[in-house]
């Protein structure tokens, strides 16, 4: 018999929990033929959720497990944890605030188990609820990462997505500390089918996800997963250089067609002393951004650390 392994990262989720459970339990009894475990991660909450955890625990110990962090690692680290300590042989992953609809583990299932596809993942069509600013940015961001990387990032594609074990495997063998799951479930390849839907508010809580936090994380998806922002240094540096050249020439025919012109334009050197030295800290800084995450890597220190498991 096939089992499903159901991933659920929790940050401060007290209010979601119970409501998620009951709904993916009503889900899950419709499909025959399918035993199922949960895998809930408390990402170090700082509320009620751990305790949530227990008591479902308690209640229903053949389906739900947790796992409890030291602290709080974010959301990628939840799911790595997650996809380790999953035991199915399809393997689905959900948010807690029901803004992935339970209603589609079927549909799901039922296109996995053709054979045909290693995943099915999800994409919102649209953002209703959401604001415009965020959308926005979030538009540019799929325009940008997917133009300087190779790895195609979907527009819209959420982390719900239901896996085989040979791509969980996959995801698994990636043990890298800085996880842009988006890129990586895109890089490892297999074959997605996308199902679309739109969006749903959350159920419970607040999103913890302001629009500089989505920034910042989207700097990163393109630092893990594009070298193009490198070469920023080598097209600046090779354009300034060709200008200066052209200049030079500039400079040596202008004093002998009109030798008294050299004492004007010390206001422009200023100006292009300015801007050379701020194009060098720019790409000085691109280069300390990669440095940053190679340091991270080589420390090796462990993704995230378990409080308890159950
Ligand atoms: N989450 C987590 N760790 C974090 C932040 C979020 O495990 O540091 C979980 C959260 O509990 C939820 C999922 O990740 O189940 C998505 O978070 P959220 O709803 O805040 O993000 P959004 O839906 O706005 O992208
Ligand atoms: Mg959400």
């Amino acid at each position: 018999m096939d089992k499903l392994s159901i991933i659920v990262p929790c940050y401060n989720e007290q209010e979601s929990i119970p409501l998620f459970y009951s709904a993916v339990q009503k889900v899950m009894k419709t499909i025959p033929d399918l035993s199922y475990e949960y895998w809930f991660v408390n990402d170090g909450s700082h509320d009620n959720t751990l305790n949530e955890l227990h008591g479902l625990h308690q209640k229903d110990p053949e389906h739900v497990h947790f796992v409890s962090f030291s602290r709080n690692f974010g959301k990628e680290a939840a799911l790595y944890a997650g996809l380790q300590a999953a035991t199915g042989n399809y393997i689905v992953v959900m948010d807690v605030d029901l803004q992935d609809p339970p209603e589609f583990l079927p549909k799901m299932y039922k296109l996995i188990k053709t054979g045909e596809y290693d995943c099915i993942g999800t994409r919102r069509v649209d953002r209703k609820g959401e604001a415009k600013f965020k959308s926005f940015l979030s538009d540019m961001f799929y325009k940008v990462v997917n133009r300087i990387s190779n790895t195609e990032i979907v527009p819209g594609a959420r982390d719900y997505r239901m896996m085989t074990r040979q791509m969980v495997d996959a995801v698994l063998a990636m043990p890298e500390y800085n996880r842009f799951s988006k890129g990586i479930f895109s890089w490892v390849g297999f074959k997605t089918k996308y199902l679309d839907y739109h969006n749903v508010e959350r159920v419970a809580g607040e999103s913890d996800w302001n629009t500089w936090k989505l920034f910042k994380y989207a700097m990163d998806g393109i630092a893990d997963f594009s070298q193009a922002p490198l070469n920023i240094a080598v097209w600046i540096g090779t354009t300034s250089f060709i200008i200066s050249i052209i200049g030079f020439f500039a400079v040596i025919i202008r004093h002998f067609l009109d030798p008294d012109s050299s004492i004007f334009g010390w206001a422009s050197l200023v100006c292009i002393i300015l801007l050379l030295g701020g194009l060098q800290l720019l790409c000085i800084g691109i280069l300390g951004k990669y440095l940053g995450r190679i340091y991270i890597q080589v420390k090796n220190r462990p993704i995230y650390i378990i409080k308890e498991k159950k």
